[in-house]
């Protein structure tokens, strides 16, 4: 199996880029921002409580976004592994992983990928995103902004953790969508 946790500041382009990696190594992504969209559609308890956040731009408690993502890793799947899209996304999020991926799969993760974006950047790609997204969180300027000073708050230092276990690549999250994707990819083909 090979897990990745796909990492950058909201608008670095995780998502796109987890399309292409799941194609290529046949992996699922679990994209924890995705699973609350899904319940805030459908007016669950869950998807009104996270709708309480994500509407400020500010992150949906540990616990609960744990709970969604144990959930989601239960569901049979026949792939190769997973990717992690927007987790984790604190301290407690990542070891909350670590302790999941053991217990559930019996296994680790294998790298953090991060998409290194200018925040000037982020901002205009994620405006761009909430003309079309229809994404509430996408469409205000001072939502967007608090979700760039969440990801340096709470989110940025998660990268100190992988670093420190060896596990950390950046990758320049700025040009054409398969160019990033090929740099992706050559990455994961070093540890398959
Ligand atoms: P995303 O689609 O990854 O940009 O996530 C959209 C929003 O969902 C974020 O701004 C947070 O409010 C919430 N969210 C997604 N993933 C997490 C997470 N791992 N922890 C806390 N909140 C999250």
């Amino acid at each position: 199996m090979i897990n990745i946790v796909l990492f950058g500041p909201p608008g670095s382009g995780k998502g796109t880029q987890a399309q292409n990696l799941i194609e290529k190594f046949n992996l699922k992504q679990v994209s924890t921002g995705d699973l609350f969209r899904f319940n805030m559609k459908n007016d669950t308890e869950l998807g009104k409580l996270a709708k309480s956040y994500i509407d400020k731009g500010e992150l949906v408690p540990d616990q609960v976004t744990t709970d969604m993502l144990i959930d989601e890793l239960r569901k049979p799947t026949d792939t190769n592994g997973f990717i992690f899209d927007g987790y984790p996304r604190t301290v407690a999020q990542t070891e909350a992983l670590e302790r999941i991926v053991k217990e559930e799969l019996n296994d680790k993760i294998d790298i953090c990928l991060s998409l290194i974006v200018d925040d000037q950047i982020l901002v205009e790609r994620l405006l761009k995103r909430g003309e079309t997204s229809g994404r509430t969180d996408d469409s205000n300027e001072e939502i967007i902004q608090n979700r760039i000073k969440e990801y340096y708050a709470k989110t940025a230092e998660v990268a100190e953790l992988y670093k420190q276990q060896g596990k950390y690549i950046e990758v320049n999250g700025v040009g054409g969508i398969d160019e990033i994707s090929e740099k992706l990819f050559a990455e994961v083909e070093k540890i398959k």
